[in-house]
């Protein structure tokens, strides 16, 4: 990240200025206007391509930003998108809307179904969106096979990987070409900024971004930027301590008489958990699970639940929880919702960083309270 060049500050200023004084009519100095690039946003974009092990980054001023500058970019119209079926709601709903425009034809396919996306890349293929794990089922995409095959027919291959962050999954060493992120979650991780992110493995793809985040207009404002990079600099403590709660947590739920789902990479009992084990250097800290007791029990489970926070959103300090079918999903049609497998009483947990004693009392007590009603 680099100290301040003018005063050796150990945290780097924020640039708030739209614009930079050109030495001459016939020059430009190295910034010009903020739109097009900014040096606080400039850090930013340096530690993220660092980390994902990208030429460069491009920020934005949301994760959704970030998925339609890549549309825009990559899929020309009358084009085409395979995008996975059980990507983020919000992502759903933007290739589904840019569809039903006419910009372009998108196919909602389930990427473990290999002959699924076979056919579908048949019909060919401008661009393919993977989201691994996935939300909020935690299914796991095996990012080389993907991308070899999406290849073979001229596709640019997207992965997501606001789950798990560069520390635990780098999509670009198995041969994707761009890398998204929502740094609203992990990256920022203290709950109060929202951006985006998109790092490429080719300089020229890099370019395009760039190219057309300007022309767009999408680009992140600085102080979003700074926000974002003085996240950035806690995320492997972070992610140790989200590990730890986690695994803690998982000790009370596998098993436990009141669930009858539960979902997380890092469980021997996942069907993909050993391409986890291959793909990714951790689990994650966010897992989603069914009650034996259906309905009834997910109210007993969430009346009175401390320390959890009924939000949506996750990556962040504090642990949330939520109920995808009504919140964070709501955006994608029943019928989608039910082809996904997100059930109506499936419950989301991203855990945060508090004392694992305190979240295993709490969870605890909501397990006993579900199971009165089961
Ligand atoms: C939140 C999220 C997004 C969208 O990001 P915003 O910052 O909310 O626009 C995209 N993908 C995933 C996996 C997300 O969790």
């Amino acid at each position: 990240m680099g100290a301040d060049p003018a005063y050796r500050a150990v945290v780097p200023p924020i640039y708030l200025s739209t614009n930079y004084v050109f030495p001459d009519p016939s020059t430009a100095g190295p910034y010009d206007y903020s739109r097009s690039s900014n040096p606080t946003r400039d850090q930013l974009t340096d530690a993220l391509a660092t980390l994902e092990g990208g030429v460069g980054a491009t920020a934005v001023g949301t994760g959704l930003a970030a998925v339609t500058l890549i549309a825009e970019a990559f899929v020309p119209g009358g084009g085409r998108a395979i995008v996975q079926h059980d990507s983020y709601g919000g992502t759903w709903r933007l290739f589904s809307y840019l569809a039903s425009q006419d910009r372009f034809e998108v196919e909602f396919v389930d990427f473990n179904d290999e002959a699924a996306f076979s056919e579908a890349l048949g019909r060919g293929a401008d661009l393919v969106w993977i989201e691994t794990p996935s939300n909020p089922l935690l299914r796991i995409t095996d990012l080389a096979r993907t991308s070899e095959k999406a290849h073979a027919v001229g596709a640019v291959v997207v992965a997501d990987n606001t789950f798990l962050t560069p520390l635990l999954q780098r999509p670009l060493e198995h041969g994707v070409d761009i890398v998204v992120h929502s740094t609203t979650k992990f990256i920022n991780g203290h709950s109060d900024v929202v951006g985006g992110a998109a790092i490429a493995a080719d300089p020229q793809v890099h370019e395009r971004l760039r190219m057309w985040a300007n022309a767009l207009g999408l680009t992140a404002g600085a102080f979003d930027s700074y926000l974002a990079l003085r996240g950035l600099r806690t995320l492997d403590a972070r992610l140790r301590v989200h590990a730890e709660n986690t695994s803690a947590l998982m000790t009370l739920l596998d098993g436990h008489p009141a669930v009858s789902k539960l979902h997380w990479p890092g469980l021997r009992s996942h069907p993909q958990h050993k391409l986890a084990k291959r793909q990714q250097s951790g689990f994650g800290s966010l897992f989603s699970l069914e009650l034996v007791g259906g309905a009834p029990a997910v109210g007993a489970f969430l009346d009175g639940l401390q320390i959890f926070h009924l939000a949506e959103s996750l990556g962040g300090v504090e642990s949330l929880i939520c109920v995808p079918a009504t919140m964070t999903h709501a955006g994608m049609t029943p019928e989608a919702r039910a082809e996904a497998g997100i059930s109506d009483g499936l419950l989301r947990f991203s855990v945060g960083v508090e004392s694992a004693d305190d979240l295993m009392t709490v969870v605890d007590e909501a397990l006993a309270r579900a199971l009165a009603v089961s």
